[in-house]
Formats: structure tokens, sequence, C-alpha cells
């Protein structure tokens, strides 16, 4: 079987959800962020762990997630949904139990006009100019929107990860001044707000990508692991070039190795000539160019002939594969392919 097997620890999922939990301010409630199939690793799977695990509430980008969120849990978790209430959104928002986080006051009118009394949230823009309501908006609207009863005032961080950025600080007074007196449960945090400490954690806290190992959470267990069948092995000589556009030519003899796996798969293209590969504890260079399908090694320094190769392991973790492709660990677990053979791993600590 030449398709490629990726791991998935829930165990580790459980364990890192905790971990930030226990980062959390005591009375701080721990959510668990969810969108985009939780991360790449599979909605079902993780939200059920995660559930497990003791969270109660959830989040996800769109309303068409929550529907399916709610399916998959049943009813009793509340799922808030960062987009708000769409047109088109209300009979789900309504049917399946969906709190929306409404961002305008457009919105607004949408869900007291459309559910009135139905359960609801705010976002508050304190300077990612992303989602959610400006100051003069809120003002506008505050008095009467608080009359409605909204669950959870909550807003953004733009450069959480960058501890020392000045926007950490300004967002956090930005967001007292719209929210202060207001007698709401509060929400500032994700991953990176939870690690600048108990000011920036109100009543609830939001991680995503700390639950699934990635920066800037370095204290996280490791949760994927990938590994690429090889297909075929060969040796080339002196000058002989490997893959699309010959970017890679033997200096040397050498044992190239054909493995299973590719950009269609979330490898990037931009790992070509860059990134590493590991044979157990030997690091081996992807050489040429990524295909769509297969990506060339050089294993010329290898005592034995690998059955397969790791692109992530305990070598060689999200955010390596990250930097080796320019980009964070987010875009490498979203892009995780559907061709993978998935092995989830539960229930061993
Ligand atoms: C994605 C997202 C989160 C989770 O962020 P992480 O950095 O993955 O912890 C929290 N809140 C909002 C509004 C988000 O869009």
């Amino acid at each position: 079987m030449a398709t490629a097997t990726l791991s998935i620890d829930l165990d580790a999922i459980a364990a890192n959800w905790r971990a930030m939990d226990r980062l959390s301010a005591p009375g701080t409630q721990t959510a668990a962020v969810v969108k985009a199939d939780a991360y790449g690793l599979g909605l079902a799977r993780v939200a059920r762990a995660l559930a497990h695990a003791g969270a109660r509430r959830f989040f996800v980008a769109v309303a068409e997630e929550g529907a399916t969120l709610r399916q998959i849990l049943g009813p009793g978790p509340q799922i808030c949904v960062f987009s708000g209430h769409m047109a088109g959104d209300t009979d789900m928002i309504h049917d399946l139990d969906l709190t929306p986080m409404l961002n305008s006051i457009d919105q607004v009118t949408r869900h007291f006009e459309a559910l009135p009394g139905h359960v609801f949230g705010l976002q508050l823009d304190t300077g990612m100019n992303r989602l959610g309501m400006e100051a003069p908006e809120w003002e506008a609207v505050a008095a009467l929107v608080l009359e409605a009863g909204p669950e959870l005032l909550m807003s953004h961080l733009a450069c959480a990860d960058e501890p020392d950025h000045p926007m950490n600080a300004a967002q956090l007074a930005e967001f007292h001044a719209m929210t202060d007196g207001c007698g709401v449960p509060r929400s500032l945090a994700a991953t990176g707000g939870i690690l600048l400490g108990p000011e920036y954690h109100f009543d609830l806290t939001r991680p995503g990508i700390g639950l699934y190992g990635g920066r800037p959470f370095d204290a996280a267990r490791p949760v994927t692991a990938l590994s690429l069948p090889v297909i075929q092995t060969r040796e080339l000589g002196i000058g002989e070039t490997a893959g699309y556009g010959c970017t890679w030519s033997a200096e040397a003899p050498s044992l190239i190795a054909t493995v299973s796996g590719g950009y269609a798969d979330g490898l990037q293209r931009a790992l070509s000539n860059r990134a590493v590969l590991w044979a157990g504890e030997t690091p081996c260079p992807v050489v040429g160019r990524v295909s769509m399908d297969l990506i060339t090694v050089d294993i010329s320094h290898l005592d034995q002939q690998p059955r397969s190769l790791d692109i992530l392991g305990p070598h060689q973790g999200v955010d390596d594969l990250a930097d080796a492709a320019d980009t964070i660990g987010y875009e490498i677990l979203t892009s995780l392919g559907a061709r993978y053979q998935r092995r989830y791993i539960e229930g061993q600590g």
C-alpha cells in the first residue's frame, strides 16, 4: 500500500487541553476551538476526545461547522460561531442550538428579528480590524444589546504570539474600556493570550493551536506523526538529476528514495530542496521538487533501505516543517490532505 499514514494522538490533544485549562486563571472556563475540521485533524474524533476531557464549550468558524458538531456531540455542550449570524444561518442556529457571536449592527438586527430570545454573544473589535463591532458602533447599541442579555463579550488579539508586542497591552486596555461594568462574561485569549498571563484570561479562554501541538504553546505534547512509504529507490551517477525541472543533481553517486506524498497531500512545494525526512534517528534531505504525489529523498548515507520515511514525528513537529516551508504550523495542519490513512491513538494515557 502506498497510502501514507497520519497518526493523530487524541490522548495528547486531551492532555494539551487539560494543560491549557490549568494555565487559565482560577475560575476561568477553558473552551476548545475546533474550526476547520479541528485544524485538519478530524472534527468528530477530536471533539469527542475534548468533550471527554472536560471541554463544555466549543468554537467553530461558520454555522455549518456548528451544525455538524452538534450532530457529533448531541445536546449539552455549547457551540459558538465566530462568524455570527449570516443570512441563511437562522434555521441552523435555531434547530441545532448554536450561539452566534454577533459581529455588526446588521447581525444584531438580523438575530433579534429572526430569533428573539435565542442565546447570542458579541464580538468586539479592539484593533485587529477583522471581525467585531468597533467602539463607536458598540457605544451606539450597547444599552439595547445588553438588555437582551448576551452571554459572552469577546475580542481577539492580533499579536498574542509576540509577548512583547505593544499591541497586546493596547488591545487589553481597549477591551477593558469597551466592556468594564457590562456585567457579562468576557473572553479575549486564544492560545497566545493564555500564555500572556492571567490579566488576559477574563472568564473564558479559547485555545486552538495549543491543543494540536503547535507554537506558541511550546509545552504541548506532540499530536501528529506522518510516515510516507518508500515506493522505489534508485542509484544516481554524478550529474544525474531528480524530479521536475532538474533542480537537483547528484554531486556523488547517490541513492534516492521516492516516497508517496506530495503537494496534493499538503506537503507544500516550498519544501522542495529544503525539508528533511527522517529514517528513525537519521535525517535525509529532500532533493529536487516536491511533486503532486511524490517526493524524492537522498538516502545515500543510510545503512539499510527504509520501508518508509517520517515527515512529521519526534524529530520534526508541525512548526519545524512549517519553518522549512516558510509558513506556520496552523497552515501545515489545516493543509493535511484527505488521502492519508488516519490512525487515531486513544486510551493509552
Ligand atoms: C482561531 C481562533 C481562535 C483560536 O486561536 P489559536 O491561536 O489557534 O489558539 C480563538 N479565537 C478566534 C476568534 C479565532 O479565530
